[in-house]
């Protein structure tokens, strides 16, 4: 019939539209790594800020000592303890605890933000066992993960540049995060020094070298996305400080933010921007990222309801509230392996209040998540490609046996399956067998944490 018909091309142009054949993803690596030299040439000089870390030594294994770390990503925020064993010794024990973060909050003062999150870690201080102790007269430290832009001054200062992912609090904006966060412990009477800041993907890198040398570029794919890795310090033309002894510095990238002509974009892409707290910004984010997929799909979904009456006469009032599909729904859906897809079914009746659909309704959902996802995954493996190229490791080089690893970490990564496939596949397909044998992809389970951990133990104010 006429509805068929009507769906049948709302899709077909929707797949067109996220197409993604190998010479655009190659397209894009090529204009990732253009704007990668762009963005470490000058400040401001590329939609990628290309982040100076301060961090210029990555873990040896060699830290010791208990040490702390808080990670504030999207959603949630984690606060955990670790016990570093020194040389040879590993993690001795950690403990963790997941604080959700009030929807109020995001939105609200930076005062209000700082107090909640320091009330948590004075708690979590509170209930620790016996097990963990300092020296006597020393002081807590901690390694502050913040999954924000931020312009770092020193490896424990930097003023936040901009919120992301559903934040927006202005008067944080400018503010170093770091004194922030202190006053507010202070305020709540603990005793605990912040030794260093760093991005989720920069402790996501330090998390993964300590437990494989190999690793020299992190990635994370959770309610946003991001890429840390190891440059050259000396190819890093606005760093105008001492060349490190190491000779290495840790970039933040914000990849985030990367915009290309080269991206493929929908009307539905359009459309969510426009609407977004941060329009105009964030837009690679916006297309592969764990806060966005499902939100894409809802916007698709109503264009159908709307203009082929996909679910009969009227369009479900359900399916015209913003973010009410959230991407952990568009992927159980898009795992749906039942011959008549009743998880399908089943979000569509307990999220968006749509019974009786038919199973022919129900496959093209299938079919929607399917192009979404796969668009996301396989531009996050061309902005790997691109990582790959600016270091030099998208080539075998003869007579040399050099391993790369990519740590990966982040919610959609770990849970969205299909995702994480057809990324790791189409990183295949981008490298071509001999050079994909040379790169692993290693999940970096709670790095960022743990990452963060380590490099307050580095920086120790006792070293
Ligand atoms: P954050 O990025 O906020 O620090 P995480 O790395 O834990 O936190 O990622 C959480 C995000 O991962 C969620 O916002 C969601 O988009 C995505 N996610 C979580 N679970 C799933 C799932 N089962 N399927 C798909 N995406 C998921
Ligand atoms: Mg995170």
């Amino acid at each position: 019939s006429g509805r068929w018909a009507r769906a049948s091309a709302i899709i077909k142009e929707l797949e067109e539209k996220c197409g993604t054949p190998t010479g655009k993803l190659r397209q894009v690596a090529d204009a990732m790594a253009v704007e990668m030299h762009a963005g470490l040439a000058s400040e401001g000089g590329s939609k990628l800020k290309m982040i100076i870390s301060y961090v210029d030594n990555l873990p040896t294994g060699n830290e010791k000592g208990l040490f702390y770390a808080l990670d504030l990503g999207g959603t949630n925020f984690r606060v955990l303890r670790v016990q570093l064993g020194g040389k040879g010794r590993g993690i001795i024990s950690q403990e963790f605890t997941e604080v959700s973060i009030p929807e109020n909050l995001m939105v609200g003062t930076s005062d209000a933000l700082f107090d909640y999150i320091a009330a948590e870690l004075a708690k979590f201080v509170a209930k620790e066992g016996q097990d963990y102790q300092l020296p006597p007269g020393r002081q807590r430290e901690l390694g502050f993960t913040f999954s924000f832009p931020v312009l770092q001054s020193s490896i424990n200062s930097g003023t936040l540049i901009k919120w992301t992912k559903g934040f927006s609090i202005d008067d944080a904006v400018g503010q170093d995060v770091v004194a922030e966060l202190s006053k507010a412990i202070e305020r709540t009477g603990l005793d605990m020094r912040v030794s260093a800041l760093v991005n989720d993907t920069v402790g996501t890198l330090a998390g993964g070298r300590y437990v494989n040398q190999d690793v020299v570029a992190a990635v994370i794919l959770g309610t946003g996305t991001n890429a840390a890795y190891v440059e050259r310090a000396h190819a890093i033309p606005k760093w105008h400080g001492l060349l490190p002894k190491s000779g290495e510095m840790v970039v933040n990238m914000e990849w985030g933010n990367f915009k290309s002509a080269h991206l493929p974009l929908t009307e539905y892409d359009h459309s969510l921007d426009t609407e977004s707290l941060n329009r105009g910004d964030q837009i690679f984010e916006k297309i592969i990222s764990g806060m966005y997929l499902g939100e894409i799909v809802r916007r698709v979904l109503c264009r159908i309801a709307e203009e082929a009456s996909l679910f009969g006469d009227t369009v479900p009032p359900k399916l015209k509230v913003p973010f009410i599909l959230r991407t952990p729904d568009m992927s159980a859906m898009h795992h749906d392996a039942s011959s008549d897809l009743r998880v399908v079914r089943e979000k569509l009746k307990n999220v968006l209040e749509i019974s009786n659909t038919s199973l022919k309704v129900r496959k093209v959902i299938v079919e929607l998540c399917n192009i979404v996802a796969t668009r996301g995954a396989r531009l996050a493996a061309a902005g790997v490609l691109g990582v790959l190229k600016k270091l030099g490791r998208d080539a075998v080089k003869d007579g040399e046996n050099q391993k790369t690893v990519v740590a990966l970490d982040g919610g959609l990564y770990e849970h969205y399956t299909e995702y994480s496939k057809c990324m790791e596949n189409t990183l295949r397909e981008l490298l071509g067998e001999e050079v994909a044998e040379t790169i692993v992809i290693e999940h970096s389970n709670d790095g960022s944490g743990i990452g963060a951990a380590l490099l307050a133990a580095s920086h120790s104010q006792y070293l």
